[in-house]
C-alpha cells in the first residue's frame, strides 16, 4: 500500500501525557482536573444507567437538557433561548465546533480566528473547505488588535471563532473587545461560533459575557459549554450549543451523520448538573482561583515569569527569566527530563511563527500536586 492515509499529526495532549507517563512526571500538561466532580451528579449518572435510558435518545438531546440548558441561558445570561429549536446536545464541546465547521461553512468560505487557537479549529476548518484567516493576540495581555481584525474581514468571511475565556492565555474578553466583534460581523453580514467551554472557570469578578448576548447578535452567534469543563468531568463528552434556529440546524445536519446523539444517561445527569444553585458554579471558579494562585506563586518562585490568567484551567510562563533561550518544545522536553514536570508549549496553538518563550501550565489539580510540581521546579532551577 502506498497511499497517504491521513494528514494529521498527533495532537500535542496526547504527545505530551505519554512523555508525562514515561518520565514520571507530574502532569501539568492536558487540561484535566484530578479530582472526581459532583457526587450527586455522577450518582444520578450511574442511576441512569443502571435504569435507563440506554436507547438512542432524540437527535437534538433529551427535552430534560435541552430545557437546563434554554433555562441556564436564561438564569446566568438573560437569553430567552427556545429549548425545542435552539439546542443542540452533542458529544462534546469538540463535537459542536466539528458540526459548526462542517455545518456551516461551504468550501472557499473564508473563516476568522485568534491564535492562540485550540488545536482542534484549523483542521475541521480545513476539512470543511473553509479558509483560515488568523489574527494574532499577542502576550502578556493578548489584547484585541482592532486594526488587524477589521483588516481580515471581507464579503468573503463566513464565520469568526471566538473563544472566550480563552485556551491557552487565560484572557476573558472584554465588553469593548466584543462589541468592536459584533461591529464587524453585522457590518459583513458573518456568523460566530463561540467556543465558551470555561464560561464557568473566570476569575477575581471578572464576568464571561457570551457574544451572543450583545445587541445585533442573537441571529447570528452559536455558542457551546461542555459538560466536561463545567462538572469537571472531561471524559463524559456531552456539550450543548445554543443559538437561532436556522444556526442550530445547520448543525444538527452535520450532528446527524457525526455522532447522531450522546449517551442518554449522562445527559441525563448533566441536565440536573446545570440547574444546581449559584454555590456550585461560584465554588468551582473560587476553587480553581485558588489553584491558580497557588501555582501562579510557586511558579514565580522558583524564576518564571508569569502572565495574568483571569479565565480557564491555564496560565502561561515565561521561561527565558530562567536563562534559556530554546524552543518552547525544547523547553518542554527539559521540564519534563530534568525537573519531571509536564508542561504544553505555547507553538502548539499557533500555525506559525509563535512567540518564543512560553508554556502553558493547567493548574486544576490537587493542591498536593501542585505543590510537588512546584518543588520539583525549585530543585532543578
Ligand atoms: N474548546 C476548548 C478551548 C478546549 O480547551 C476544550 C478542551 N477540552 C474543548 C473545546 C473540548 O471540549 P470537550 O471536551 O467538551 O469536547
Ligand atoms: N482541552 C484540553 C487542553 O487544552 C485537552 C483536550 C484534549 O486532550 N483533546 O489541555
Amino acid at each position: 500500500v502506498n497511499r497517504t492515509l491521513s494528514r494529521y499529526g498527533t495532537t500535542v495532549f496526547t504527545v505530551m501525557s505519554a512523555l508525562a507517563v514515561r518520565h514520571g512526571a507530574v502532569n501539568l500538561g492536558q487540561g484535566f482536573p484530578d479530582e472526581e466532580g459532583p457526587e450527586a451528579i455522577r450518582r444520578l449518572a450511574a442511576d441512569a444507567v443502571y435504569e435507563g435510558p440506554n436507547q438512542y435518545p432524540p437527535m437534538r438531546g433529551l427535552a430534560e437538557l435541552r430545557e437546563a440548558v434554554a433555562t441556564h441561558n436564561r438564569r446566568f445570561y438573560g437569553l430567552d433561548i427556545n429549548p425545542e429549536t435552539e439546542v443542540l446536545v452533542t458529544s462534546g464541546a469538540t463535537e459542536a465546533l466539528a458540526c459548526g465547521m462542517l455545518g456551516l461553512i461551504e468550501p472557499g468560505d473564508e473563516v476568522v480566528l485568534f491564535e492562540p487557537l485550540y488545536d482542534s479549529y484549523l483542521p475541521m476548518i480545513e476539512r470543511g473547505g473553509g479558509i483560515a484567516r488568523i489574527v494574532r493576540l499577542e502576550p502578556p495581555d493578548w489584547r484585541l488588535p482592532e486594526a488587524a481584525l477589521a483588516a481580515v474581514f471581507s464579503r468573503r468571511t463566513k464565520l469568526l471563532v471566538l473563544n472566550s475565556p480563552l485556551n491557552p492565555a487565560g484572557k476573558v474578553f472584554g465588553h469593548e473587545e466584543l462589541a468592536s466583534i459584533a461591529r464587524l460581523l453585522l457590518a459583513y453580514d458573518a456568523f460566530a461560533l463561540c467556543d465558551e467551554v470555561y464560561e464557568h472557570l473566570v476569575f477575581d469578578g471578572a464576568s464571561h459575557v457570551p457574544l451572543l448576548s450583545l445587541p445585533g447578535m442573537r441571529e447570528r452567534c452559536v455558542r457551546i459549554g461542555s459538560a466536561g469543563k463545567t462538572f469537571s468531568a472531561t471524559g463524559w463528552k456531552v456539550g450543548y450549543a445554543s443559538g437561532p434556529a436556522p444556526l442550530i440546524d445547520a448543525l444538527a445536519r452535520a450532528h446527524q451523520f457525526l455522532t447522531f446523539t450522546t449517551p442518554p444517561n449522562l445527559q441525563r445527569a448533566v441536565a440536573a448538573g446545570l440547574c444546581q444553585n449559584d454555590g456550585y458554579f461560584g465554588g468551582l471558579a473560587a476553587q480553581q482561583q485558588a489553584k491558580r494562585d497557588r501555582l501562579a506563586a510557586g511558579l514565580a518562585a522558583a524564576g518564571f515569569g508569569v502572565l495574568p490568567s483571569t479565565g480557564t484551567y491555564f496560565l502561561v510562563a515565561d521561561y527565558r527569566r530562567l536563562g534559556f533561550d530554546e524552543t518552547d518544545a525544547a523547553f518542554c522536553q527539559r521540564l519534563i527530563e530534568e525537573a519531571g514536570v509536564a508542561a504544553i508549549p505555547l507553538s502548539a496553538f499557533y500555525r506559525e511563527a509563535p512567540p518564543v518563550g512560553f508554556v502553558r501550565f493547567c493548574f486544576c489539580k490537587r493542591d498536593a500536586v501542585l505543590d510537588e510540581a512546584v518543588a520539583r521546579l525549585h530543585r532543578r532551577f
